[in-house]
């Protein structure tokens, strides 16, 4: 399952560095593009300034070298050398007209400073036709100490103005990253479709395999029990009887847990609780479980702490969460050796089941308790299952308030906690 997953896995981190990548230059462009409506602004500003001392006489030496009498202190504001005071109605007809000549359409404010004064004479708000009105109030002009009189033009509106030139190219890099958002949902939506859909198979190869060999035995059974002169055998006819009975009764377990294992998925674990020992229960999940420890030899310890062991919970979902626990410990250990322990935490009770068993990788100890989930990379187990029994017991634990976690180093066996409150 994890293998199939790869490939998509790989093409999910190839396309979202891909994205990041496209993410990064669209915002490298953006800047780049707020840079050059920033030069454009400038070099406008610069030719209707040009424009308007070519149209008036503000300055005794008309030379054409204009960046000598301009100074550009901060980008919003100009400030225009003047020797002379210029026949105001004109330099305001004139400025209007060399800014929306060169296509300047934001905020204008102009004002004339007297070097004598060091103030203001003259403020004048520049009505540009279309120009850009920012919502919020304008800033009044700075007033720059200088040596000689200027003509102020400040463009308090200057960085939202060359905003708003961009606005085509917001909104398509905003399209972009929708469009890709929406790619890397669709992208997601498939893994987690692909997931499933594998996870579905290997639960239905697992269901069949675990039902197949019982029904092959029961059928060899029956064929044998159908022999003519059976019934001259009566040892073997009450051997293949008692083969057919242990088949049944596994087949009728499995399919109990099943049943059990789905209803529990679609309903909301129903409890009944009661007070009793859990060290019982645990007494009671060995002793269930008598067929396999023989059957792998296995050893169980038992270490019970002498208080602190009576709880309130559901005894019959309580026995089959401790079934599965100690049938994993058993089924992924090659000479299972388990220890199973109580001991109290605060007002807790703790129930640990150690085995030495061929331990669950790091990465993978948090998925064990999803659904379906089943370690099949590595050492591929041949312990058969349906990855649906620890899914179950957090299920029935976290329904108590209770909770569950797992230590475990591979090949050096696993311990699964349990921890619920005392009663
Ligand atoms: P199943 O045992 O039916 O596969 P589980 O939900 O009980 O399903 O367990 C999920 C997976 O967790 C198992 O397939 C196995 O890989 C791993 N696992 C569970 N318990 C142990 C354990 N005690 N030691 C090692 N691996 C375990």
């Amino acid at each position: 399952m994890v293998i199939r997953s790869k490939t998509l896995r790989f093409v999910i981190l190839i396309s979202t560095v891909l994205v990041t990548i496209i993410i990064a230059v669209q915002l490298f462009w953006l800047q780049k593009v707020y840079k050059y409506e920033e030069k454009q602004f400038n070099i406008n500003v610069s030719k209707s300034i040009r424009g308007l001392y070519r149209d008036m006489q503000m300055v005794n030496d008309v030379s054409d070298n204009v960046q000598k009498v301009v100074e550009n202190p901060n980008p919003d504001l100009y400030l225009l050398r003047i020797d002379c005071n210029p026949y105001l109605d004109s330099l305001w007809l004139n400025l209007k007209a060399e800014l929306t000549d060169f296509d300047v359409y934001t905020d204008c404010e102009a004002a004339i400073y007297s070097h004598e004064k060091n103030a203001f004479t003259n403020e004048q708000y520049i009505d540009l036709p279309d120009a850009y009105h920012a919502p919020k109030e304008s800033t009044a002009i700075p007033v720059l100490k200088r040596d000689y009189s200027y003509v102020a033009l400040f463009f308090p509106h200057r960085g939202e103005y060359i905003l708003k030139q961009m606005y085509f190219w917001m909104g398509s890099g905003g399209l972009l990253l929708l469009v890709l958002i929406a790619f890397g949902a669709s992208i997601f939506y498939l893994y987690r479709q692909k997931f499933l859909n594998e996870t579905q198979k290997d639960f239905v190869n697992n269901f069949t395999h675990e039902f197949k060999t019982p029904l092959a035995v029961i059928k060899i059974a029956a064929e044998v029990l159908q022999q003519p002169n059976i019934a001259d055998k009566p040892e073997k006819l009450k051997n293949y009887a008692a083969i057919i009975d242990e088949q049944t009764t596994h087949l009728q377990a499995q399919t109990q847990r099943l049943l059990e294992i789905a209803y529990t998925d679609s309903n909301k674990v129903p409890l009944e609780k009661e007070k009793f020992d859990i060290t019982a229960l645990l007494q009671q999940a060995i002793t269930d479980l008598h067929p396999l420890i023989e059957q792998k030899n296995a050893t169980i310890e038992t270490s019970f702490s002498h208080n602190g062991n009576m709880v309130t919970a559901d005894k019959y979902y309580m026995l089959l969460a401790f079934i599965n626990l100690v049938e994993n410990a058993i089924k992924y250990s090659t000479d299972p050796k388990i220890l199973i322990s109580t001991y109290t935490e605060g007002k807790d009770c703790c129930i640990a089941i150690k085995d030495n068993g061929i331990g669950i990788k790091e990465e993978h100890q948090k998925k064990i308790f999803d659904r379906f989930f089943r370690v099949t990379e590595g050492e591929l187990h041949t312990a058969k299952g349906f990855g649906l029994g620890l899914n179950f017991v957090k299920k029935v634990i976290d329904a108590h308030g209770g909770k569950i976690d797992v230590k475990s180093m591979p090949g050096n066996g696993s311990i699964f906690t349990i921890k619920i409150a005392t009663s």
